[in-house]
């Protein structure tokens, strides 16, 4: 099965180191940026700590055994879900970050809120909304399972979040209750990361279902029995860790609530609190009918997504027969998703042959700053937050708390400049000279500073504390490109891309490369790329470059 191999995909290469661990010097006598008091952190922000494995960050405050399993399922589900994705081993350069706490602290952080496939007493494999309601009947009656009557209702209902920090890392929110995370939450959000490797911008419909779809490679082992009245076994008599099972859970949010496939191709991605995980089921319904009844138009709908092109107009070239434009169309794609569920949602589902991956689950770990604990916080809330142009007034009062906190936190800094504040050069200089191993704080220099000498230590700097970050390698690839280097700027954009193929400005600085060394061709080409990248925010402006040396 080939869900996206693309070719942008598998040259993918591996980087030959991960990020060296952040050293931070303890906080002394220097000259601060703010006279007066410091503002001591807020309880909730101490006692994290920073656990690093191969391919992720773990920013916790969570016991370490339950941090410790944690990494084990996601390495593990990781590794499961990759190879279950791409036809050849694909090393993903880069780390992504986990932030895991309490649902008392994460919960209003996680907007992404659907009911998982399975759970204890909701295991069974393509159920009708008539067997779940005979369910509920018998067990309401107290013939079955009277602690709980409905358990494949709540107690499947969960929230996370996937998202991209402002310097470029891949984010992931797991709230935490109790001393374990549900093994599909945690395959839920992984598949969120590798589908932007697969997908760069999936619309809302295909991240949920594409999610949900191969979340059930965690889920619970569910029973298939033998159709009623008949003693024929069709199938395996249970099944456990394959992707794309119709899991229970799936079905019993589709018995509760519906959406037109009109509404769900525009969905927007937020999900209204009085009717939970409506627009998710029937993501996972759409994405579950199109895998097991137009697969090759879905693989064609999903290579154009990876080629960059526009989800709307990919839909209407991979699906003519379905296009929003033509009357009548998106009736017949209703009627066919509702035959799809009516009868309890069959399909095929695959798994690997070997599904005990073996993975490397080990990790250092470190203290972690309260100012960088509140930092990822107020990332977060934003996150959490889709701004649709709204102003955040929260935003610059948290900024200031921090800086009290911490004077010299160099995003902080950077932040609240962007916001209006003063320039953040002096106190970036000053955070470089107490943090020299903080990737950040050179990044951000090398942004602010102007003189070229300054600029090209800070950027180089930076890249060499953290050679996975897209964002400073692609500043130090356009810095070098527009300084008289770009044949070695090009393989520091290359990685950038490898790191982050969803991103614009990496693209467009891969273009400005390509125009500065004289390959027109492909500078328009991937110009063209970069701006469908970039959703009509603009213009990314490294391109002006590419207009200047090859539009002629
Ligand atoms: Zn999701």
């Amino acid at each position: 099965m080939h869900i996206a191999c693309t070719s942008a995909f598998l040259i993918a290469a591996s980087l030959a180191a991960f990020a060296q661990t952040q050293k931070k010097l303890p906080t002394g006598s220097e000259e601060l940026l703010i006279k007066g008091p410091r503002r001591s952190p807020d309880k909730h922000l101490l006692g994290w700590r920073e656990y690093r494995s191969a391919h992720f960050v773990v920013d916790s405050n969570l016991s370490s055994f339950v941090v410790a399993r944690l990494i084990q399922q996601l390495e593990t589900t990781r590794a499961l879900e990759l190879r279950a994705l791409v036809a050849e081993p694909v090393p993903l350069p880069g780390r992504v970050r986990v932030i895991a706490a309490g649902a008392s602290l994460l919960g209003e952080l996680a907007p992404d809120k659907y009911f998982i496939g399975s759970g204890k007493g909701c295991q069974l494999l393509n159920v009708t909304c008539w067997q779940l309601e005979q369910q509920r009947f018998d067990a309401l009656a107290g013939l079955v399972n009277a602690v709980n009557f409905d358990p494949c209702g709540q107690d499947l209902f969960f929230a996370g979040n996937y998202f991209v920090s402002r310097l470029g890392e891949p984010t992931i929110v797991l709230p935490v209750a109790g001393l374990s995370v549900s093994p599909e939450v945690v395959a839920h959000q992984v598949a969120h990361h590798l589908a932007s490797h697969l997908f760069l911008h999936p619309p809302p419909w295909l991240r949920e279902g594409f999610a949900a779809f191969v979340e059930t490679i965690a889920g619970e082992t569910l029973d298939n029995p033998a159709p009623t009245g008949s003693h024929i076994q069709r199938g395996e008599r249970t099944v456990v860790g394959a992707v794309g099972l119709a899991a229970p859970g799936f079905t019993a949010a589709l018995c509760r609530d519906s959406v037109s496939a009109k509404e769900l191709l525009r969905w927007q991605g937020e999900e209204a609190a009085s009717r939970p995980g409506r627009y998710h089921g029937h993501s996972w319904l759409l994405y579950h009918w199109l895998w097991n009844h137009r697969s090759k138009k879905l693989s064609d709908f999903q290579s154009r997504l990876a080629s960059g092109e526009n989800a709307e107009a990919a839909w209407r070239q991979a699906f003519p027969e379905y296009n929003p434009d033509h009357p009548g169309a998106l009736a017949s794609l209703d009627a066919a998703l509702d035959r799809h569920r009516s009868f309890g949602v069959v399909g095929r589902y695959y798994r690997l042959k070997d599904a005990a991956a073996e993975t490397d689950s080990a990790y250092s770990e470190a203290a972690l700053a309260p100012a960088d604990v509140h930092l990822i916080l107020i990332e977060a809330q934003v996150a959490s937050q889709p701004s649709n142009g709204r102003a955040r007034p929260w935003l610059l009062s948290e900024l200031h708390d921090l800086i009290l906190e911490e004077p010299l936190q160099p995003v902080a800094l950077a932040w609240r400049a962007e916001l209006g504040f003063d320039s953040p050069l002096d106190g970036l200089r000053k955070a470089v000279a107490r943090f020299p191993g903080d990737w950040r704080a050179w990044l951000l220099l090398g942004q602010a500073v102007d003189a070229a000498a300054e600029k090209a230590a800070a950027f180089r700097m930076a890249v060499k504390l953290k050679p996975d970050s897209a964002l400073a390698l692609q500043s130090l690839a356009l810095f070098l490109a527009t300084h008289g280097e770009p044949a070695e700027a090009l393989g520091y954009a290359k990685q950038a891309l490898e790191v982050a193929p969803w991103d614009a400005q990496a693209t467009a600085v891969l273009a400005t490369i390509d125009a500065f060394i004289g390959e027109c061709d492909e500078a328009l080409e991937t110009y063209q790329r970069a701006l469908r990248l970039s959703f009509g925010a603009g213009r990314p402006e490294a391109l002006a470059q590419v207009d200047r040396l090859c539009r002629r």
